[in-house]
């Protein structure tokens, strides 16, 4: 097992539509990492592109909290429908020390693959409906920059502007 760097804002995987996974023989490294990688930077959620991996796949793990829902891996996971509104205030691995209060859906209706392939159907709500919806806008190359507006932008300009000069030369020196 083993920590990975976590791709950071500006970095062009986290604009991508992730491939559906289709291969499900070979994610178990790839997974335990992402736990590792997850735990380490103190997260609830991590997707795929965020360790630079295009795959549609994303962990959760919010069994520490009131909801005490296990540890998960959700694979090519689609959000069916949706209702209720609600605010709530949201953070990003990928973007470091922001936070946006980001209005979502309260309740969804999921779609996903298990690790074995297998297909489930859920009614969700609460933290983990959330968390989904934020892993599930990653996936689909959308961060939480893009959920709220300039002015709420604002007070992050400069941080976002670092983030992105760094994920470019970070790029830069992998070429
Ligand atoms: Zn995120």
């Amino acid at each position: 097992m083993a920590v990975l760097d976590i791709v950071k804002y500006g970095d062009p995987i986290l604009r991508k539509v992730c491939n559906p996974v289709s291969d499900f023989s070979n994610l178990d490294q790839l997974i335990y990492d992402m736990f590792d990688t997850m735990y380490e930077a103190e997260g609830i959620g991590l997707a795929a592109n965020q360790v630079g991996q295009d795959m549609n796949l994303f962990i959760i793990d919010i069994a520490h909290t009131e909801e005490a829902v296990e540890p998960c891996v959700y694979i090519n996971g689609k959000i069916i429908s949706s209702k209720g509104e609600s605010p709530f205030e949201e953070g990003c691995l990928s973007i470091p020390e922001v936070t946006f209060e980001i209005m979502r859906p309260e309740f969804i209706h999921f779609k996903y693959q298990s690790i074995d392939g297998e297909w489930h159907e859920k009614e969700i709500g609460g933290l983990l409906a959330r968390a989904i919806q934020h892993e599930i806008d990653h996936l689909t190359g959308k961060m939480i920059v893009d959920r709220v507006n300039d002015v709420a932008r604002l007070p992050f300009k400069k941080q976002l502007k670092t983030l992105a000069k760094e994920s470019k030369q970070r790029l830069n020196n992998l070429a």
